[in-house]
Order: C-alpha cells, then structure tokens, then sequence
C-alpha cells in the first residue's frame, strides 16, 4: 500500500488553497462514496465531514487536536478495513490517498476525500462490499454509494446497523 501524502501536511496544503468545488452539500454525519469496478480494478473515492473524522473542521491548533488528525489519517489509511471487497474476489489494495477540501470560500466546513484503488485478481467473484466506515467514525450515520460496476449503476444508502453493499 502506497501513502501519496501524509495527513498533516495535506491539510496544511488545502487549507491555503483556492476553493474546490464540492460534489455534495456539507451535512455532518453523511457520508459519500462514489465506487466504480472496471475489469479487475475497483476505484473508490470517499467524500467526508472533517467534523466527522476529527471533532473540529480548523487546521489544528493544540496537540490533543494534532492527535486527532494522526489518528484519522491512520484509520483512512487501512483502505481494507475502510472497504471489505468480496474476499472470492481476491482484491489488494492498489492506492490509499487522501487530502482536505473546503467546500466553499471562507467556509468554516472541511471535507475531506479519500481514494482507494483496489486489484482484484478475481473480478468475477466481486459481488459488492461491507464498509468499516462506520466503526472507525461512529459519529457518520450515513452512507450514500453510488456504483458502477458490470452489475449495473446504481445507489443505496448505507447505515451502521447495515454496512452491505451489492453491485
Ligand atoms: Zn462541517
């Protein structure tokens, strides 16, 4: 597994950034993932609340908030816990990188986005995937995916009470 930028300094970076446009309105505790399946390759991108991942959305400050960012950046890191493909189909994790947003000009809201890239030596056998999201960031409540894999395109909302998700 490859780490394309550490945490800290990526945050760093963004926030004296230009704006990015964001995919989605900012709501604390939603989530959203965008995965697509091409031949033997999945690539998955995660749309997050910084609130969610750390409890504030300022570049940190004091250690206990420096902790914080440490810590999530090591949860986004695992990608296989993050997102558990079908284990028939053989997947390894390719690619984990990650970098903060801010969602409008002089908004008090970050998000933050995480890619995965998965190979599968198997892509027969991918029938969908159960996210650890939830468990390594209790305060998201929701998930909503969007697929697009040779089962077809479409979308479901994902919940910690059912982290399942078939293409
Ligand atoms: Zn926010």
């Amino acid at each position: 597994m490859r780490i394309t930028a550490p945490l800290v300094a990526a945050f760093a970076l963004t926030l004296s950034c230009p704006l990015l446009q964001a995919q989605h309105a900012h709501e604390h505790g939603v989530a959203h993932l965008q995965i697509a399946v091409e031949g033997g390759t999945v690539e998955a991108s995660f749309d997050l609340p910084g609130h969610d991942l750390l409890g504030f959305e300022h570049a940190p400050a004091t250690e206990a908030e420096k902790a914080a960012v440490t810590a999530a950046g090591a949860r986004l890191k695992d990608a296989a816990a993050i997102l558990r493909l079908s284990p028939e189909a053989k997947c390894t994790v390719a690619e984990a990188s990650f970098e903060s947003e801010t969602p409008e000009a002089g908004a008090a809201h970050v998000d933050f986005v995480a890619h995965y890239r998965f190979s599968c030596a198997a892509p027969a056998a991918l029938a969908g995937f159960t996210t650890g999201l939830f468990l390594a960031f209790p305060s998201i409540g929701e998930l909503s995916v969007q697929s697009q894999a040779p089962q077809g395109v479409r979308e479901q909302e994902l919940k910690a009470s059912q982290p399942e998700y078939r293409f």
